[in-house]
């Protein structure tokens, strides 16, 4: 079994001894700084010049600085841009900042394990990764809970990393739910594996296969919604509190039958040499070549595949349908907070 550290196991004055720098401020960066600073932590918040986030985060009154003077003021700087332009933030404002005894921490291994970011010696390199979209992490610190989250570390250089990484996770709210140690190397294959071939990639392309079923064989479009995509969110809560035995216990017995035989026909033994090829190209580096190289030309191919994701026809049978459902907060005007 995984060892798992909570609050006890924390002591949350290393990280209150420390001067940190949040550099970005979307999902997971204004639930950083929020939480730190609610926890007693000194706090500034580096970001691009003309960043939109800047007036956001001014008015939490959180002091805002270019990253350069971030970093220059501060021992501990947390990258939270996204991680395409990591790299690009590190080499021009962040790296030539850093000095000995600094740490340099991450919510996502991708750029240290991808090699595209290498830290200079004499600092931690270290990493803190809420197992939670941004938005639940500060929601659920607000109400006195946590959310899971994983803590590595890459270089040790100052002998304490693993204590301060643990203090850092326990001021954003992480250690009250649980922390479990991990490698950068294994929370980067773990997470993209998991985004693409099951959470994001797997669930939202046999939920379109669904609806392309039933509406090609006649059905109505609002009905299949309802049956392959509405529904999934009972499913999975069922999971989520029992297993893949609780939602089978909860379902009807003509649903779980039709679990046990139909399930295996349509993800058949071929999905999972499929998973494992996915999980190659992870492995190997193709996924990020692909996925930095098509960023670093202005995201041609990512463009045109989320046009193509828009378009299907179950997005806007959902967006009708859901103006209807007087039980769900309508969310149709979202603009962050993604699994990544
Ligand atoms: P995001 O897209 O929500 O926000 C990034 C922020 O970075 C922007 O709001 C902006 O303030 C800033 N930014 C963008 N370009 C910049 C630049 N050139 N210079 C300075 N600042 C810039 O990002 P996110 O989803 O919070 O992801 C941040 C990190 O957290 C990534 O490493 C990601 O993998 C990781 N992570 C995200 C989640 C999640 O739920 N979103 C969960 C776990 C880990
Ligand atoms: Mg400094
Ligand atoms: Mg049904
Ligand atoms: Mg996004
Ligand atoms: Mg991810």
């Amino acid at each position: 079994m995984a060892e798992i550290y909570y609050d006890d196991d924390a002591d949350l004055s290393i990280i209150q001894g420390r001067h940190v720098a949040i550099i970005g401020y979307g999902s997971q960066g204004h639930a950083h700084a929020l939480n730190l600073r609610d926890s007693g932590v000194d706090v500034r918040i580096g970001l691009a010049e003309g960043s939109k986030s800047k007036a956001k985060a001014e008015a939490e009154g959180l002091r805002v600085l270019s990253v350069a003077d971030a970093v220059e003021e501060a021992d501990l700087i947390m990258i939270l841009t996204p991680d395409q332009v990591q790299r690009t933030v590190y080499a021009e404002s962040i790296q030539p900042h850093l000095t000995t005894g600094d740490a340099l921490f991450f919510a996502h291994g991708f750029n240290i394990r991808f090699g595209y970011i290498s830290a200079p010696e004499g600092v931690d390199v270290a990493m803190v990764a809420p197992k939670g979209p941004g938005h639940t992490v500060r929601r659920e610190f607000e109400a006195g809970r946590g959310v899971p989250a994983l803590i590595a570390v890459e270089k040790d250089a100052s002998g304490n990393a693993e204590a301060l990484a643990l203090s850092y996770a326990k001021a954003i709210g992480g250690s009250r739910a649980g922390v479990i140690k991990t490698t950068f190397t294994e929370e980067t294959e773990t997470d993209l594996f998991g985004e693409q071939a099951v959470l994001c990639g797997g669930v939202s392309q046999m939920v379109q296969y669904g609806f392309e079923t039933l509406t090609e064989a006649g059905y109505k479009p609002e009905i299949a919604y309802f049956e392959v995509l509405h529904e999934l969110k009972l499913i999975v809560d069922l999971m989520i509190e029992g297993g893949i035995a609780k939602q089978r216990w909860s379902v009807s017995d003509t649903a779980e039958y039709g679990d046990y035989v139909s399930g295996p026909r349509v993800i058949d033994p071929h999905v999972k040499e499929n998973m494992k090829a996915v999980l190659s190209d992870i492995q190997d580096g193709t996924f990020a070549k692909r996925f930095i190289d098509d960023q670093d030309a202005g995201g041609p191919e990512f463009t045109e595949l989320r046009a193509k994701g828009e378009a299907h026809p179950i997005e806007a049978t959902g967006r009708e349908l859901r103006q209807l459902f007087s039980w769900i907060k309508s969310n149709d005007d979202y603009t962050e907070g993604q699994v990544s």
